[in-house]
């Protein structure tokens, strides 16, 4: 099992969850495995403790009284300053169809209720790993793109961009590959990682995030969708 590096301070998890019996568990695996964990019992709580104590990432229950899980998830997005705050949402039924809803609303990652513990723990360790803390440094640029991995700033034709933590490690990898033509599958790896299982219809719904993200009013798409094969870092050809 990859255990957190012992040198960085311990990332903090929000777990939003009105079930008392499974915050409990949650929060027992999750100290274990040397998180600092704190706690919300509803959306409004969820906001306040955010806006209190940013976490490092937010464990997000969609069902909940009063306000659901997907409606915080909202808010949390229409906020600047927590645009890019990683979040995962907890999801109780398995339709594909939620999961999609998930990911549209905001959300970096889903996981379906009943989960394993264990799948759990290696989607929030993956979704820390992409969205920073780990030195790479530098600045990539491409075209009128320019990325700052120190500062993790964005921008196109200097206009800033805010990209939540997946899609800024899609176009850092893409940044890193320009032209490169990647498969659903090889995008996995590279920015998901190979410990965790995601479907390959994920990528669509990240990628189609981060166009929405850099391509502005008139502006070129900067990302070339190959059929049948994957995407790459490409000016479309008209
Ligand atoms: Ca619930």
């Amino acid at each position: 099992m990859a255990e957190l590096n012992s040198g960085m301070p311990r990332p903090t998890i929000l777990v939003v969850e009105d079930e008392a019996p499974l915050l409990t568990l949650l929060r027992y695996n999750l100290e274990k495995q040397g998180f600092q964990v704190d706690e919300a019992a509803d959306g409004q709580e969820a906001l306040m403790r955010v806006a209190e104590a940013p976490p490092d990432l937010v464990l997000l229950d969609w069902m909940l009284p009063a306000m659901s899980g997907l409606e915080v998830c909202r808010q949390l997005r229409r906020r600047h300053d927590t645009r890019g705050l990683p979040i995962i949402m907890v999801t109780a039924r398995t339709e594909d169809q939620d999961a999609v809803r998930a990911l549209d609303t905001g959300a970096d990652d889903y996981i379906a209720k009943p989960f394993v513990m264990e799948a759990l723990l290696a989607r929030i360790r993956a979704l820390l790993r992409r969205s920073g803390g780990v030195a790479t440094k530098g600045t990539l640029a491409w075209q009128d793109v320019t990325m700052d991995q120190d500062a993790h700033r964005v921008s196109r034709g200097g206009r800033p961009l805010h990209l939540g933590p997946t899609e800024y490690r899609l176009l850092e990898f893409f940044l890193q590959h320009p032209g490169r033509v990647f498969s659903r599958e090889q995008l996995l790896d590279a920015v998901w990682g190979r410990d965790i299982h995601v479907e390959p219809r994920t990528v669509d719904v990240h990628i189609r995030r981060l166009r929405k993200a850099v391509n502005g009013e008139g502006e070129v798409d900067i990302i070339r969708t190959v059929r049948s094969a994957g995407y790459a870092l490409d000016l479309e050809h008209a």
